[in-house]
């Protein structure tokens, strides 16, 4: 069973986007440095990124 305190992939992230034009959805974080949005690529989306920050529910 999947542990919700340690799944910590792009899907649970507050950051992820999961949009219409990608497969894995997009990464917002870089949005809040003032750049756009970046794909995620599929090495990353399962284990997430050291950026994580669980969604609000
Ligand atoms: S790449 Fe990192 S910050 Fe972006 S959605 Fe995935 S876990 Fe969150």
């Amino acid at each position: 069973m999947p542990d919700p305190q340690k799944d910590k992939s792009c899907w649970t992230c507050a950051f992820h986007d999961l949009d219409n034009d990608t497969f894995l959805g997009r990464c917002t974080y870089f949005k809040t440095k003032g750049l756009p949005p970046k794909e995620i690529p599929p090495q990353i989306v399962d284990v997430g990124c050291k950026l994580y920050q669980p969604k609000q529910s």
